[in-house]
């Protein structure tokens, strides 16, 4: 939050330069962001141009993205296989007659595969903004490019920030790429902070966690959770990465961190509260005591039209508050003894270096065992608090070090079950 004024008229200039369309790259455009991400463009023919589709898996569902949109370019970065190759010969959902390029006649879109091909392309005049919608560290190295290369970035894959939020931040700030944040807290203290001058007005933020499905739960019960209770979130739609990460507040726990990186907030600046309905998206108190928060429901498309539109706000497909209706909001201190992920999040804020990455690393591969049926739900913060107090800690890690401890960190995971990896 380095001068709130600086970046609004900084933003004015870029404002005047958005009168041409934009061209926008949606990363991950299969998943729960990309396809609201793609709603949320459709909406905005004038201003918005979809340049880029890619996704892992669901070449059926991202067929039918291309030749709804018609990007450019389709790329795909999952392993190559039969399902791929079929893909990019032009057989899997066809609309238009495929050239020896693999280029669709009637769309133009031109098929794609490898990671390399989608950062060569991210980093391309052809594409203004990025939407990051990858989920994991495997989204990383887009995020990274996006922001070197001077870009918009819509960041929703936290966890380029939770793993390399110095370098992330660093290489935005060198590029004078915008970093915008997509997930909703972070897009809500974005909103709310903007009522302040400069950053010693911000007292403290406080983050809203719904609790996830479990929330009611008796703790003892918890390690009986199976996937499906874990899987059945009461107010988001979301992968279901994150809505793991949800019941286990590990989400939470990456926010805390993201906040960090994105706001340049110390932990103890950083407050969580349960507020089960998913209504304050999150809030920043200043020094005089005066508490700013944003409201909606829980609808991504708001937050993630924002970050594409700041700072303009134009009207928006997302569900709107009945201010007609009753609506109850309650919030509630968090308890650690049911939610022992979060402390691993303020820890990994204050602690830094090595640390993110480690966490994000076990806790991916963890909740990848969990969803598998190999682990309870309960395992996974203390295999992540395990191998976080096993690592090699390093205050000022290179990336190829971070990369290096992601990977050490998933095996620890796969070797505490005495799973060969
Ligand atoms: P999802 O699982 O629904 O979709 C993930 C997308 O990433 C898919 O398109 C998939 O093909 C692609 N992908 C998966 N593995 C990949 C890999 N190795 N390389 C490249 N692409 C890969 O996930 P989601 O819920 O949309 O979440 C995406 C990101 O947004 C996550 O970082 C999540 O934490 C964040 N986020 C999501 C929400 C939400 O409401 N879903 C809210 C806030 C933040
Ligand atoms: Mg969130």
């Amino acid at each position: 939050m380095s001068g709130i004024k600086n970046q609004l008229a900084k933003n004015q200039l870029a404002k005047n330069q958005r009168n041409q369309v934009q061209n926008v790259a949606v990363l991950g455009a299969t998943g729960s962001i990309g396809q609201s991400t793609l709603d949320v463009l459709s909406h905005l023919p004038n201003r918005f141009r979809v340049a880029l589709l890619s996704c892992h898996q669901r070449l059926d569902r991202f067929q039918e993205q291309c030749d709804r949109f018609r990007p450019k370019r389709a790329i795909v970065t999952g392993p190559r296989n039969t399902e791929v190759d079929a893909w990019l010969s032009g057989s899997v959902g066809l609309s238009g007659t495929v050239g020896l390029s693999g280029t669709v006649g009637s769309s133009e879109t031109v098929r794609e595969v490898g990671a390399e091909r989608l950062i060569e392309a991210i980093v391309s005049d052809e594409i203004d903004i990025v939407v990051a919608a990858i989920v994991g560290c495997a989204g990383l190295e887009s995020s990274l490019a996006a922001a070197s290369a001077g870009k918009r970035l819509g960041l929703a894959n936290k966890e380029s920030l939770v793993v390399a939020g110095e370098l992330l931040i660093t290489a935005a700030r060198s590029s004078g790429a915008e970093l915008l944040p997509i997930d909703s807290e972070h897009s809500a203290i974005f909103q709310a902070i903007q009522s302040g001058q400069c950053k010693s007005e911000v007292q403290r933020i406080i983050l809203t966690a719904s609790g996830g499905p479990l929330r009611k739960w008796p703790v003892r019960d918890l390690e009986n959770a199976t996937v499906e209770d874990a899987l059945a979130h009461p107010t988001w739609n979301m992968g279901r990465k994150i809505t793991v990460d949800s019941a286990t507040m590990m989400n939470k726990a990456l926010e805390v961190i993201e906040a960090k990186w994105l706001f340049d907030l110390t932990p103890e600046q950083i407050t969580v509260v349960i507020h089960p309905q998913s209504t304050i998206h999150s809030m920043v108190e200043f020094c005089d005591g005066s508490v700013i928060g944003q409201l909606s429901p829980p609808d991504m498309r708001l937050p993630i039209q924002y970050a594409l539109t700041y700072p303009d706000r134009v009207p928006s497909p997302a569900n709107k508050i009945d201010w007609r209706e009753p609506h109850q909001m309650e919030w509630y201190p968090v308890d650690p003894e049911r939610y022992p992920a979060l402390e691993l999040g303020f820890e990994v804020a204050r602690r830094g270096g090595t640390t993110g990455a480690v966490l994000n690393g076990a806790n991916e591969a963890a909740v990848e065992l969990f969803l598998n049926r190999k682990i309870r739900l309960t395992e996974i913060a203390k295999i992540c608090r395990s191998v976080l107090d096993h690592h090699d800690y390093s205050p000022s890690p290179t990336l190829d070090e971070l990369m290096r401890l992601d990977r050490w960190s998933r095996e620890e995971v796969f070797r505490w079950i005495n799973i060969p990896c």
